[in-house]
């Protein structure tokens, strides 16, 4: 399944060249365009998959596989301190290009990679209805 509009079918596909750090039969990984840290890699699907929502059950399990290869194998490659994956959900989330993909971002000490949100409290009324509704 592709979509012949997405921009990273086509680069998955191998049809638009990329800076590819891996490829298997079901994944290209590749160096992002604009990258949060050095050696910032996004691990695109050649499938294409809106994201997680409607992402194949068989995929979602092998992309962590990869993730952590990935990972393990960059880590020394690139000399960073710690990884963030990151992976965004629909424009309210952050997504921008609309084929799943998994972000793996390097940390190094020091750098100014802005990952966070400011802490809530997690009050009883949420709790509740969380934890009924899904009942
Ligand atoms: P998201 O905002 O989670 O959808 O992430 C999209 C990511 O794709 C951003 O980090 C972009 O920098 C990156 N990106 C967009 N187009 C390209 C491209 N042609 N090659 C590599 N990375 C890209
Ligand atoms: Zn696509």
């Amino acid at each position: 399944m592709k979509d012949e509009n997405c921009i990273f079918c086509k680069i998955a596909a191998g049809e638009i060249p990329s800076a590819t750090l891996y490829e298997d039969e079901d994944f290209r990984v590749i160096l992002d365009l604009n990258p949060a840290s050095k050696g910032h890699a996004l691990i695109l699907p050649k499938e294409h998959y809106r994201n997680l929502y409607d992402l194949d059950d068989e995929l979602a399990s092998k992309v962590l596989v990869v993730a952590k290869k990935m990972v393990n194998r960059l880590r020394d490659v690139l000399g960073c301190s710690g990884y963030n994956i990151v992976q965004n959900n629909e424009g309210v989330a952050g997504q921008s290009v609309f084929h799943f993909h998994m972000h793996l971002i390097p940390r190094y000490e020091g750098d100014n990679v802005g990952i966070g949100w400011k802490l809530g409290t997690l009050t009883e009324e949420d709790k509740a209805e969380i934890l009924n509704k899904l009942k």
